[in-house]
Parts: C-alpha cells; structure tokens; sequence
C-alpha cells in the first residue's frame, strides 16, 4: 500500500508538510463526509484503508456523525494532508448554521431541522442525507450538499422536486461512506453518484414533485430555503433579526399542526390545500418533524409559509376555527420567540380570568360603598367572572367582610 505525498511549505514557510497528489477542492455548499469521502476515492483508495493506513487516523469516523461536531485531530490531519485550514473545514459541517438554525447545534442528540442519520455500527437506520436527482445529473462530479442534510430543505431550490431520500431500486438510505465496503479495489471518484448496495444510478431517479395551490406560499418557502443565511425570512411585525428566534417559532408552527393536539389544524389545513397535511394516523401522531419523510416535511413547511404570509391574520383565524388555544401548544407554550409567544398570549389564551385578593376585596368595597349588595352575581358581572370564580371571590369577600369591623356608610 503506497501513496506518493508531494511536499511543500507549510503557510508560515519555515516546515515542510505532506500533501496527498490529489487533493479535490470542496465543491460548493459542499459536506464534509462528502469530500472526505471523494478525497480518498479520488486518490484510488477505499475510505478505511486510506484514513486509518495511509493518513494514520485510527479513531473511528465512519459509526458516527462526521458532519456534526468531527473531531479536531481528524480536521487537522485532514488540513495537514491537503492544504485547507481548519476553519474552512469546519465551515463544511453543520455546525456552520451555529446562529442561524439554532444557537449551537448539540453535541449528541436530535436537533432541530437537521435530519437524524440514527446511526448503528456502521448502518445507518434513517436516511439522514438527501439528493435533487437533477442536481446530480448536473454536476460534473457528483457531491452532496451541506443544506441537504437539513429538514428544512424538503425541496431543491434550483428544480423545485422534493428532495429524495432513498434509493428508488432498493430503497435503501443514501450512504455514500459505505462505498467499497469489504471491497480492497479502488472506487471512482464519480461513485457518489450510484446506490452504495445495488449500484443504482441515483441521477436516474423519477423527480416527484408537489402540486401546491398557492403560489405566494410557494415562491416564499423558495426564498426561505434559497437565503435564509443571508437572513430571508418574515414574520410580520415584529420579525427577528436573527435567524434562531424566527426558525424556533417557525419550527414550532410545523410541530404544533403535526402535533397531537393538531388534528384540527391538520383538518383544516388540508380543506384548504385540497390534500393531507401532516400525519394523522394514531400510531404516527408523535413522529418528530425531522423523522417525516422529505413529502410530508414539504407539505407542513408549506402550510406553515401560507400562515406567515399574512402573519398573524390567518394563524388567528385557524386557530380559533380548530378551537386550537394556548393550553394546545402544551409544552412549547413557555418556550416561544416573542414574535410568536405575543400572538399567542393576546389572541389564543382562553384561560378564565382569576382576579387577586386585592381585587376582590376593592370590588367588594365598590360595590359596599354604592349601597349595592356583594354578591357572587354582583361580582361576576363587575370583575366579568365566570360563575364557579365569582363564588370563590364571594366566599373570600364574606371572610373578609367578616374579619373587619365595618364602618357605618358616611364615616371616614
Ligand atoms: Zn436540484
Ligand atoms: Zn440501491
């Protein structure tokens, strides 16, 4: 097993480092799994022997995440063998949309809007990674884009098909590292583009694409998913100017229709579209946003675009047509950006309203003073209490009243 490193100074110009003959420029937008994996293609090795052999990176890479948080011994090994500098290998991870999508992607766990990869040895349960077939046939060399590995990325920006997420022969999730497995040959550079078990030509896979009626919703889900690190995004009034409070409320509209209080909304929403909307089969109520399919995924983010395009007229309406209250949003109630947590404590809280002792007692006084007598009616139509509080307030007026002397009308 033998690899001819050209050498050359390093930036400071004072060693000598080791560079692979062939080191591919990361593509753009590109992942870093993606180009690690054309890097040891493109010099004729599969991915074990040249990591843990030729570059001497013995610490797994392949049974975990890569994408999310690599390593920092593995980042400068791959900087020391091909010239990039960390930094920009760290650009290549997920970890880039630090800020935008969230305010730090999490070291171990689901995280919001990046698609879970679930991953056992080296298998991967869950899809994880996305392609546009046409954006496969297009590139000269086949990659695969940073942005598809996230659930917000349900559509390809430039074909507008819904982003594939299996092999259509074999139905086996995307995993190019998987290439060349059990395999000692050299695998082509270009494999990126085949099913790494049957060798299906992903490029050749049926584009779907989704009939959606309403075109404002349609464009504007387009400019999100086109720009959104450039900050495109709207919320109305009081749209945030950082990303992590606007996709936070954005990705709690799509979890609340799909969620288990949402039938309604779902119901609703799809009159509306003329198609189902999120999942309503019992067994699939709880299925996280992130673990639907790239179809379903499109539908909810669509739908909640078509809310945001006229932020909060329409979230209002549905809302109180579906009977959906601040209660329903159940535990993300306590947790909403404010452009969201302001619509929905002024127009979806339905709680009663229970005055304090204070109030009670003041209320108790007016009415005293204006020769009125206290009772549980007097104080619900005054306070405009429902008939089981306006009891309670009674009751607290009587010990009150009972505890003080009261003063003849006209005292001081
Ligand atoms: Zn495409
Ligand atoms: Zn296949």
């Amino acid at each position: 097993m033998w690899l001819c490193f050209a050498e050359r100074s390093n930036s400071s110009g004072r060693a000598r480092v080791r560079i692979l003959p062939l080191h591919p420029q990361p593509q753009p937008d590109e992942i870093l799994s993606s180009w690690m994996v054309r890097l040891a293609f493109a010099n004729g090795f599969p991915l074990h022997t040249f990591y843990a052999n030729l570059l001497g990176y013995k610490a797994p890479i392949w049974n975990r995440d890569t994408d999310r948080h690599p390593a920092t011994a593995l980042l400068d090994v791959l900087s020391r063998c091909t010239g990039q500098i960390p930094a920009t290998l760290q650009t290549l991870t997920l970890g880039a949309y630090d800020g935008i999508l969230f305010e730090q992607l999490p070291l171990i766990g689901n995280a919001s809007w990046v698609l879970p990869v679930g991953v056992f040895h080296r298998t991967r349960r869950r899809a994880g990674m996305q392609f546009c077939p046409i954006c496969l046939q297009l590139d000269i060399t086949p990659y695969y884009r940073r942005h598809w590995r996230l659930a917000l990325y349900a559509m390809c920006e430039h074909h507008q098909c819904v982003m594939q997420e299996y092999c259509p022969s074999c139905n086996t999730p995307v995993a190019y590292h998987r290439h060349g497995i059990g395999r000692r040959k050299a695998i082509p550079e270009q494999a990126l583009r085949l099913c790494h078990l049957c060798g299906f030509d992903l490029r050749r896979t049926r584009p779907v694409y989704l009939d959606w009626p309403d075109g404002y919703s349609w464009l504007l889900f387009g400019a999100t998913i086109s720009f959104f690190e450039q900050g495109a995004w709207d919320c109305g009034r009081l749209t945030p100017a950082c990303g992590v409070p606007f996709f936070q409320g954005f990705h709690t509209l799509v979890t609340v229709i799909n969620g288990r209080h949402g039938h309604q909304l779902r119901q609703l929403l799809g009159k509306t579209f003329g198609m189902t909307i999120g999942t309503d089969h019992p067994a699939s109520r709880h299925i996280e946003f992130e673990n639907l399919n790239a179809f379903e995924r499109l539908k909810l983010l669509l739908a909640a675009t078509w809310l945001l395009d006229d932020w909060p007229n329409r979230f209002i309406a549905l809302c109180s047509e579906a009977k959906f209250t601040r209660s329903r949003m159940a535990e993300n109630v306590h947790n909403l950006p404010f452009w969201l947590a302001n619509v929905v404590d002024e127009y979806l809280d339905c709680r009663p309203y229970i005055p304090n002792e204070h109030e009670i007692i003041a209320a108790g006084h007016y009415l005293d003073t204006h020769e009125q007598p206290v009772s549980p009616s007097a104080l619900s139509q005054l306070l405009g209490l429902s008939r089981d509080i306006a009891d309670a307030a009674w009751r607290l007026w009587q010990r009150h009243s009972c505890s003080v002397p009261k003063k003849p009308h006209g005292s001081i």
